[in-house]
């Protein structure tokens, strides 16, 4: 079976390295924050061109902290895609705000500027685009529209480490940065975590406050804080992963080529090329009316899919509240219906890929010769 993704080659690859740097956290007695969380953060800061990072405990930690740093008040509106994982959403609620969707893009599937426009009112306190399987909004738009309303931005990176475009970084656009480090990430931990970047110091202060019970100095809690501390194990590994990842996002990219060039031909609905460097592949996508039917055939063909993510959040029964119905976002909705995800990971063998290629690619001609578009 081929996975959807493989942590363990991951592990495997760079065991003595990892083994090491477990061994010697554990030997410090340093298991929360400490010098190791510090040399990341500084790495990490580093890679994103920040002038801060600062850990925490996962990536929905970063975006509830990066709301409350900025000032977003209970009752505020604030502006996301419907098309995202649901921590997004999520870390709105936390910050007590009102999450305001919008639909994403039908080429990028990433938030649609003119529709972010829309949605703005007098109660928008923030706007949260969201880096969909690794491919950057479209920040120069965003940003020019959250200028000109004075509304500050919170870019949801979880899944975009180091894409980049003209040269700056995912998390360095807007005021703060949001990223994931869960195992499956394009830098995963051994566990959770998750950062902020930011070149406001004020913020990346009122961050570092905020995850530690609001703490400035011992037992002085001047806010209302949290339990959102980065484990020194996580710190530790994650500055190891952290040297590999420009190696791991060029084997994406190459896994993301032999798709493009050998599923071209499919009928398959295919990622629109990214622009340079703005797409780091944390999920390909492909697209048909007859995803599931591929998806099974897949699965009897011995290569695993995914779904990212087959329902919108306002479709979700938990955000019923927030009062959208089916057909408010169509884009979101379609791609939901017909996305795939297939295998892509730095350690995938080209023998793999054309494994997964021939599989996909006969199951397409399937559907030609029964008549179906795919
Ligand atoms: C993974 C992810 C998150 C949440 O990160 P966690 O570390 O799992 O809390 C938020 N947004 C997006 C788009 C994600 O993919």
């Amino acid at each position: 079976m081929i996975p959807l993704l493989d942590i363990k080659a991951q592990y495997a690859s760079i065991k003595d390295e990892l083994d090491t740097a477990a061994l010697e956290v554990l030997a410090s007695g340093e298991y929360v924050s400490g010098p190791r969380v510090e040399a990341f953060e500084a790495r990490f800061a580093t890679y994103c061109g920040a002038r801060e990072a600062v850990a925490l405990n996962s990536g929905t930690s970063a975006l509830h902290l990066a709301l409350l740093a900025l000032g977003v008040e209970p009752g505020a509106e604030v502006i996301t895609v419907a098309m995202t994982f649901v921590a997004t959403a999520a870390a709105i609620k936390y910050a007590n705000a009102v999450p305001v969707l919008v639909d994403v893009d039908p080429e990028t599937w990433v938030m649609d500027p003119a529709s972010l426009e829309r949605a703005i009112t007098p109660r928008t306190q923030a706007i949260i685009p969201v880096h969909l399987h690794g491919r950057l909004a479209d920040m120069d738009a965003i940003l020019e529209i959250a200028k000109r309303h004075g509304i500050p931005v919170i870019e949801d990176a979880a899944q975009a480490h180091g894409a980049q475009h003209a040269g700056q970084s995912a998390g360095t656009f807007g005021d703060i940065g949001c990223f994931s480090f869960y195992p499956g990430k394009n830098l995963g931990a051994c566990g959770e975590g998750g950062a902020i970047v930011t070149n406001r110091p004020e913020l990346a202060a009122a961050v570092r406050q905020l995850r530690d019970w609001g703490q400035a100095g011992r037992y002085n809690h001047v806010r209302h804080g949290f339990n959102y501390r980065m484990d020194g194990l996580q710190g530790a590994l994650l500055d190891v992963k952290l040297t590999h990842l420009p190696y791991w996002t060029e084997r994406r990219r190459e896994v993301a080529a032999f798709y493009d060039s050998h599923l071209s031909g499919s009928g398959l609905g295919m990622p629109t090329k990214p622009r340079e460097l703005e797409h780091v592949y944390h999920v390909y996508a492909v697209r048909s009316s007859e995803r599931d039917r591929l998806r099974e055939g897949l699965m009897d063909a011995g290569v695993m899919t995914g779904l990212h993510y087959p329902r919108p959040v306002h479709m979700q029964p938990a955000y019923q509240d927030l009062g959208y119905q089916a057909g408010d976002f169509p884009v979101s909705e379609q791609l939901a219906a017909e996305m795939l995800s297939l295998p892509i990971y730095p350690e995938l063998t080209a023998q793999q890929l054309q494994r997964i290629c021939d599989a996909l690619l006969s199951l397409c001609e399937d559907s030609h010769a029964e008549g179906y578009a795919a």
